[in-house]
């Protein structure tokens, strides 16, 4: 049994909720204006020499849509799991998260050690 200190308190939890659901809203609020500029960039499609930067601006536009829409899912995820009281532990090995991991990065689902265990399995991935 790891010590309940280590686990996160009632009031961490609560700031962590609030974190969180100020990054999703934030993030909510930023892709509807994403949608909206890409709507623009469309109406102004007419001029064949602005295509081009036109064809990459949306390309840009579409490809922070899709990194928004990515951590949309993770926070929602984590939202979740406060609901269920599994936030705060390491999906890997159970272990408590440390609130001034999650302070950093909300959306950790795993630990510190977890996590650089994983970055460095996929480091050895992409050398191999
Ligand atoms: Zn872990």
């Amino acid at each position: 049994m790891l010590p309940t200190d280590e686990y996160l308190s009632k009031e961490e939890l609560q700031t962590l909720k609030g974190v969180l659901e100020e990054q999703l809203e934030t993030l909510i609020s930023q892709s509807r204006e994403a949608v909206s500029t890409l709507t623009e960039v469309r109406e102004n499609d007419a001029d064949p020499l602005d295509l081009a930067v036109t064809e990459s601006n949306r390309d840009f536009t579409l490809r922070m849509a899709d990194r928004e829409r990515r951590l949309l899912g993770k926070i929602r995820y984590a939202l979740e799991r406060i609901q269920n009281g599994e936030y705060g532990a390491c999906e890997s090995c159970g272990e408590p998260i440390t609130y001034g991991r999650l302070m950093a990065r909300p959306v950790a689902t795993l630990c510190i050690d977890c996590k650089t265990e994983a970055e460095q399995v996929e480091r050895r991935k992409r050398v191999f």
